[in-house]
């Protein structure tokens, strides 16, 4: 397999270096998000913040506008906290062990493991998505991996694999195989290294392996309002406790699941987004409606649609509210951490946000 990976291996901006925080910023990045995406926000990223200083020294604002469009904001949080952490509690310097990597703020197993192996060539061998799907096949473990003893078990499997190699290149090279080779669907088993070794192959499940534990996707609409004075629009942050709480959206209200079983129980979302802004202290408004977004967080499919809404009389102050509020022109809000689907609203509008 090592073999197979110094023929192989694809040339990735984080392969070029041995600096833990790049390896850091890459293993974080790449976590749900595709190599294509990430190698130019990569890239980008460390142009903002070339070190760990100058990470820790940044605002959380600044780095969640820098991560902005590429989703799952946790992971900002989390590399921005550890980065403040090592800066505080380690003088700077980063820890080298699997154990102190793990006690950072925000970082798990997988990251700390990876970063031990891959940085600092500690016994640990990072377990993501490719690798698992690896590990499941070859060693033929029939389990979810999402199980946590079966995580236990794959994390054993992976260090016998070790002995006298070392262990960023054999994270490296599982990873490379479990995206070149061992893909999801049609692996190409003829072509690869563990072929003769492998459990799964010779007993044809390939296809079988890993087991998986389906996740229910839900559908949601939203509706969301774009109220304008004097070219500045009104947005909010915190105004729902998702994963986008840190987020600034459009006044976003969202009720109807088509899983909801009792009818009399859903709210039509442009009812609930009127009273939303009169709460908001935009009056009784009218709304326009300008057209739909759709988008994905997690295991939700939503569909947003999206209302002009034309203010009334106005001067109430917002009731009891918990989020923040700030109207912004585009290019304001261009500096702010958006969420992505308020950056889809103001391409609705026909502004670059
Ligand atoms: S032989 Fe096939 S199933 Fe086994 S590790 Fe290789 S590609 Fe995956």
């Amino acid at each position: 397999m090592l073999h197979w990976y110094e023929a192989e291996r694809r040339d990735l901006p984080w392969r070029r270096t041995a600096d833990p925080y790049r390896i850091l910023v890459s293993e974080i990045m790449l976590q749900q998000t595709r190599v294509d995406t990430v190698i130019p926000r990569y890239e980008q990223f460390l142009a903002r913040f070339p070190d760990l200083a100058a990470l820790a020294a940044a605002s959380l604002d600044d780095v969640l506008a820098e991560w902005s469009g590429l989703g799952y904001y946790r992971r900002a949080r989390s590399l921005h906290a550890a980065a403040r952490a090592i800066a505080d509690e380690h003088g700077g310097e980063f820890p080298r062990q699997y154990t102190p990597l793990r006690a950072l703020p925000g970082i798990g197993d997988y990251t700390a493991a990876a970063v031990a192996g891959i940085a600092f060539g500690e016994p640990h061998v990072g377990i993501d998505g490719n690798v698992s799907r690896v590990l499941c096949r070859y060693f033929g473990i029939a389990e979810a991996p999402t199980r946590v003893a079966v995580r236990r078990l794959l994390a054993a499997a992976a260090g016998s694999l070790l002995d006298d190699h070392a262990p960023g290149d054999v994270t490296q090279a599982l990873m490379e195989l479990g995206a070149q080779i061992c893909t999801p669907r049609s692996p190409r088993c003829v072509d690869c290294p563990l072929l003769l070794r492998c459990v799964a192959s010779a007993d044809g499940t390939q296809e079988l392996l890993p087991v998986r534990r389906k996740q229910t996707v839900v559908d949601v609409a939203e509706a969301a309002g774009v109220v304008e004075r004097s070219g500045r629009f009104l947005l909010l942050r915190g105004q729902r406790p998702t994963v986008l709480a840190d987020m600034w959206e459009f006044p976003t209200r969202d009720s109807r699941l088509r899983e909801a079983v009792v009818a009399e129980d859903t709210v039509d979302p442009a009812d609930d987004l009127r009273s939303y802004l009169a709460e908001l202290g935009q009056g009784s408004v009218t709304l326009r409606h300008l057209g739909e977004i759709r988008h994905g967080i997690t295991n939700r499919r939503i569909v947003c649609a999206v209302y002009r809404a034309d203010a009334g009389p106005t001067g109430s102050e917002p009731v009891a509210l918990s989020a923040k509020l700030g109207w912004f022109t585009p290019a304001e809000a261009a500096r702010l951490p958006l969420a992505a689907s308020a950056k889809r609203v103001f391409a609705l509008l026909g502004v670059d946000a």
